[in-house]
């Protein structure tokens, strides 16, 4: 049996709740000690021991559970199994589309549970668990993903930190264990994925409406420098689009190999084009002394980065690394300018932009924006979760 613990909720926080805020906040509690092992059920009550919510306790960095449910409902095995199947039901289109074979089939709180993700790439399903917590309903979590059958294997990413308490080094958990990379796809565009090597699998899904995008309307004719560019899936979107060249540059050395295998799984000839390992920060000096300019420029960096020779954080660098950016693009050219940090929304975002052509002295004009794409649901009372802003920016 599980523990059930009452958490007292502050006054001031109870509307949130009643509103139904996913995230428990640390903040809206008044017995937080009352808490001891992950994966309790927290019933979240009023000052008069009203009931309010339903969740359960989970650390991670952005609270210390999440709200299941407004009900006093049992969270047990067929919770799970509702909620996994009507996320399930709300991707048929996902399932029926033959061209893209790798979406998210359940978004955390965007689904009902929060702290809880499972990909699906192409009968391989991959669990990422953010909390111990969360992880203490593994077993049910799994019972209902084997139940539906027909799958290859099942695969699991503990993203949060385990102290040394589960020991088995080895992301496979059931099925049979599959044979990587195995090659999934997206609008017809090809990715190696590799579900056992790291937390990183090779290609993130939530950018699948902008590769498209950059294959289907942008790329064509174009010489396009991908930076922080990973495997490169922006490249081969662009290649496949059309491009003449891509410029893929990263500073991990393996991106390098990566690329490559990208390239070749789609019948590119990766010798037409320019991989390099080497800083973003580098290459944007080695571009102006050669005075380099590129039609299309792609910017996804991480939020937060640390190399030997700088920290980069887009929350603060944001704009001095359009300014580079600005400084290579040709004139009419279209910068790419993408951010997957939670801590600032697209309003904030714009603003980098703004400051960034004003001190360039530089026109532009903003032509399309995306967000996340429909398989990662978003929870409307959580608008932090729609973590994604790119924004595709013509320099003028
Ligand atoms: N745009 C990629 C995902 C980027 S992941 C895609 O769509 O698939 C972030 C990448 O940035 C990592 O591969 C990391 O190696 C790289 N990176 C971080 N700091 C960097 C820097 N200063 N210069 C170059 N690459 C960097």
């Amino acid at each position: 049996m599980q523990t059930t613990i009452e958490l007292k909720v502050k006054d001031s926080f109870i509307e949130d709740i009643r509103r139904g805020l996913p995230l428990i906040n640390k903040d809206a509690i008044i017995n937080e000690q009352a808490l001891k092992e992950e994966g309790s059920i927290i019933d979240l009550v009023d000052s008069r021991r009203g009931f309010l919510a339903r969740g359960y306790y989970g650390r991670q960095n952005k609270g210390i559970g999440w709200v299941l449910t407004n009900k006093q409902e049992a969270i047990d095995f067929s919770f799970f199994q509702q909620k996994i199947l009507k996320a399930i039901n709300k991707r048929k289109g996902f399932y029926q589309n033959e061209e893209t074979t790798a979406f998210r089939l359940f978004n955390g709180e965007g689904d009902g549970i929060g702290g809880l993700t499972i990909d699906y790439f192409d009968r391989y399903y991959l669990i990422n668990w953010y909390s111990d917590g969360i992880y203490s309903f593994k077993e049910q979590v799994i019972q209902v993903l084997d139940n539906l059958g027909d799958y290859k294997a099942i695969y699991e990413k503990k993203r949060f930190d385990t102290k040394g308490k589960y020991m088995e080094d080895d992301d496979f958990v059931k099925g049979e264990r599959g044979e990587f990379p195995v090659i999934v796809k997206e609008n017809g565009m090809r990715y190696a994925v590799y579900l056992n090597d790291g937390a990183m699998v090779g290609i993130f899904l939530d950018q699948r409406d902008v590769r498209k995008a950059i294959r289907d309307k942008y790329a064509k004719g174009k010489h396009v420098l991908n930076t922080f560019s990973y495997t490169g899936a922006f490249s081969i979107a662009a290649a496949l689009g059309g491009a003449d060249k891509t410029t893929s540059v990263d500073l991990a050395k393996r991106s390098k190999a990566k690329t490559i295998e990208q390239f070749s799984v789609n019948g590119l000839d990766f010798e037409q084009h320019d991989i390099r390992v080497m800083d973003v920060f580098d290459y944007f000096q080695y571009a102006k002394r050669h005075q380099l300019k590129f039609d299309m420029v792609v910017l996804d960096p991480p939020s937060f980065a640390r190399s030997k020779k700088r920290t980069f954080s887009t929350a603060k660098d944001y704009p001095k690394l359009l300014m580079d950016t600005i400084e290579i693009t040709a004139k009419n050219g279209i910068i790419v300018a993408s951010t997957n940090n939670a801590s600032f929304g697209m309003k904030k975002f714009k603003g980098f932009v703004e400051k960034a052509f004003k001190q360039m002295k530089t026109g532009y004009k903003i032509v399309e924006e995306y967000h996340l794409p429909a398989d990662f649901q978003v929870n409307r009372q959580f608008p932090q979760g729609n973590y994604l802003k790119v924004l595709f920016i013509q320099v003028k």
